[in-house]
């Protein structure tokens, strides 16, 4: 798939190579990336990601990330593409989709790298009160979330460039904007439930969606919104409802459809949710919310819960890529131009294929159900990925679901 990607004619070893020698560190969670560089010289190895990942050729370290720096890290974007329709094709959308036939999109930005030493020409700069500078980089992250499902999928991330002066909620806005139009034109029949914090209530993003064809249900302050919360105070059409559940709770809500989002966009109407969470402990969680579903006491719950699942990109997505094995934020190489943005999005890639395998393959399901957890499968992965030869992923799977049944191993001469 990876081959997709046009090549520049001439070069010894492709593109897609290059790519693929770094993607596969990253599927297998390897956590000393030197280490698998030096290895994959040794004649198995190079058997294993020539099976395993189609390398022909793996390039040394130093070509490697020369390589990945000099590419615009745009032509990786039609790789979301290409493996969203294979979990279409696998029928791993099926169950997915959370209102009226639409997914929900969460939406957010985070740091993908930081450093006071390390920088290049592509990093943002913090200047500290005591001379020292932070130099980072940050992204925008969209992912299609469901508050039933473990599963997260990622779309194309955008990152947020740069600021020449300009607020920092002008270049995350900015990013949506980017982020948001190269979606709809790779998936323009595609029916979505934007998700977003309190940032994105505001009235040319909220514009901005509604050309493009997408729902929203986005966090409304009070600080930011005090017209809005004032009419829904004054309104006698705001609507009252309170519902408990099995394990206790009680769930307080206030509504009203079709409020002007505020003074200086009095045509811009949009629906208001507020809710009170009520614990069995007696601890409240307030939120409100705006959005262009219209609401109504049968589908309180459901916006309610949509909008909550929100978490779900920085706890199951950023926090996984972060704490769990595939080492985001660490610095596997700076570059002076796209390295760090073209590693992100290899780990983004990486990350992505274990979600598909994970809702879409019966082989990697049972595999993980018996390793027991996701870091033991990655250990019996990789232990079977250095001492063995592997014809295919079918085989390092069966053995883990089977040991004794399967002999890894071949004669190679
Ligand atoms: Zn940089």
């Amino acid at each position: 798939m990876f081959a997709t990607i046009l090549d520049e004619p001439g070069k010894d070893i492709a593109l897609v190579d290059h790519l693929l020698s770094r993607l596969a560190p990253f599927g297998l969670r390897c956590p000393l990336l030197l280490q698998f560089e030096r290895d994959w010289h040794e004649e198995m190895t190079r058997a294993n990601l020539k099976a395993l990942y189609g390398i022909e050729q793996a390039p040394s370290g130093t070509r490697l990330r020369e390589r990945l720096d000099a590419l615009d890290p745009a032509c990786l974007q039609p790789l979301y593409k290409a493996l969203f329709a294979q979990l279409q094709r696998g029928k791993g959308l099926e169950g997915f989709d959370y209102l009226d036939g639409h997914y929900l999109l969460s939406l957010d930005g985070t740091g993908y790298f930081s450093s006071k030493t390390v920088h290049c020409a592509q990093c943002a700069q913090k200047h500290h009160r005591d001379g020292t500078t932070t130099y980072y980089h940050q992204m925008l992250g969209a992912v299609l979330v469901h508050p039933e499902h473990k599963e997260i999928f990622p779309l194309a991330p955008e990152p947020i460039l740069k600021p020449d002066g300009a607020q920092k909620n002008d270049c995350e806005r900015n990013a949506a904007k980017r982020l948001l139009t190269d979606l709809r034109r790779a998936h323009p029949h595609l029916k979505l439930i934007v998700v977003e914090d309190g940032l994105a209530s505001n009235a040319p993003h909220i514009r901005h969606l509604q050309a493009l064809d997408f729902k929203f249900i986005l966090g409304a302050k009070q600080s930011d919104h005090k017209a809005l919360f004032d009419w829904v105070d004054a309104s006698e059409q705001t609507a009252l409802t309170t519902l408990s559940d099995r394990r206790g709770y009680r769930h307080r809500f206030r509504y009203l459809n079709a409020a002007p989002l505020n003074d200086a966009n009095f045509d811009l109407e949009v629906n208001f949710l507020e809710y009170w969470e009520h614990a069995p402990d007696g601890t409240v969680t307030h939120f409100a919310w705006v959005t262009d579903i219209p609401i109504d006491n049968d589908n309180l719950m459901t916006l309610m819960r949509g909008a909550r699942a929100r978490w779900k990109i920085e706890n199951e997505t950023f926090n996984t890529l972060k704490n769990q094995g595939y080492h985001f934020e660490h610095n596997f190489g700076h570059g002076h131009q796209h390295l760090t943005t073209v590693l992100m999005h290899l780990m983004m890639l990486a990350f992505l294929i274990d979600q598909i395998q994970q809702r879409c393959c019966r082989l990697f399901q049972a595999a993980w159900t018996a390793a027991g957890s996701k870091a033991r499968l990655w250990r019996k992965l990789r232990s079977r990925f250095e001492l063995c030869l592997i014809p295919d992923w079918e085989t390092p799977h069966r053995s883990i679901i089977a040991p004794q049944q399967i002999a890894l191993g071949y004669d190679t001469s």
